[in-house]
């Protein structure tokens, strides 16, 4: 099949476009998109000059949805005096799975020339999550632990190295299947947290004033398009499955997800652009109504990160994990 575009072979098909695109385009249609949500988004303020540069900090986990993240990042912004970005790794403690993409992560920001840091649970909190796995103190599953955890060292760091935003790679399947399981659920806060977290333009985000302000500029990009990205541009990506992975109820609803998508193709932008518009709706009703703004977090009584309790989630878990 030829491309849309030119009279090359095409290496791609989008059934959700109907569009067939030759490598040169399907690059460029990628980039095109990541850029839109990043101007769409609002993603650098207005107020950012060379003098006065924003700072960002990237999650790089050496998977293929933050290294092509990364790599767009630093095609776009990599000269721009207006930003100074910043690469963070996370390393969870998971023997032959992190050490791998670590590997990866330290390629590419050396390729990039850009500053990368890197912090360990087992560094912050003393300890690794094959231990957690194994003795599991509370039978959740390892992704419960590990998720809070992750969270607490992004925004500590992010923080530490005075982020002005924090951008995640999550893409287009990854929203999604957040969406659909927050619906599914009758999430309601969440689908509100969401939105002043991570979604719509940073100019209309009045409720955080807490956390430093996320953005995902690949949301508008599917994981097959991001994998293909990768693969063409021939990025040190590390694409190989936690061996803890346990999130069962997202495999599910990534199944139907693909099987709606195959059948219907679009479902997976209409869930977001519907989602989206929900969540903007419900940010407000969460949010306090004489302010305006989202309720006053407490500080942690041990560690000293915001929370709605005296004792925040990390410092309880990690809690019960020592007293095995
Ligand atoms: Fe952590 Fe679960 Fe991700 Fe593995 S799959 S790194 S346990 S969140």
């Amino acid at each position: 099949m030829e491309c849309d575009k030119c009279d090359r072979e095409a290496v791609m098909h989008a059934a959700y476009s109907g569009g067939h695109l030759c490598e040169t385009h399907f690059c460029r249609s990628v980039e095109k998109r990541v850029r839109r949500r990043i101007r769409e988004d609002g993603l650098l303020s207005s107020e950012s000059t060379p003098e006065n540069p924003e700072r960002w900090v990237i999650g790089l986990s050496g998977g293929k949805d933050s290294v092509v993240m990364t790599h767009i990042l630093d095609e776009t912004f990599g000269r721009d005096p207006r930003v100074e970005m910043v690469a963070l790794t996370i390393h969870e403690g998971i023997e032959g799975y992190r050490d791998a993409s670590l590997d990866a992560c330290v390629e590419l920001a050396g390729d990039l020339a850009m500053r990368h840091e890197v912090v360990s649970y087992e560094e912050e909190f003393d300890v690794r999550m094959d231990d957690v796995a194994e003795d599991d103190p509370l039978d959740m599953a390892p992704c419960a632990y590990c998720g809070v955890f992750r969270r607490d060292l992004l925004e500590q760091y992010a923080d530490e190295f005075g982020a002005d935003k924090l951008l995640m790679g999550h893409n287009l399947d990854d929203e999604a299947q957040t969406a659909l399981m927050n619906i599914l659920e009758g999430d309601v806060k969440q689908i509100a947290k969401h939105f002043d977290a991570s979604l719509g333009s940073f100019a209309d985000r009045t409720g955080q004033t807490d956390f430093i302000p996320r953005a995902k500029p690949l949301r508008d990009v599917p994981e097959k398009e991001v994998a293909l990205y990768a693969h063409l541009k021939d990025l040190p990506a590390h694409i190989t499955e936690c061996p803890h992975a346990s999130e069962a109820y997202r495999g599910e609803i990534q199944q139907l997800l693909w099987k709606l998508e195959e059948n219907h193709p679009g479902t997976r932008h209409s869930i977001m652009s519907g989602y989206e518009e929900l969540a903007e709706l419900t940010a407000d009703r969460y949010r306090s109504d004489e302010t305006g703004e989202n309720p006053a977090l407490n500080d942690c009584e041990r560690c000293g990160s915001k929370t709605g309790s005296r004792i925040c989630r990390k410092c309880r878990l990690i809690e019960s994990i020592n007293a095995v």
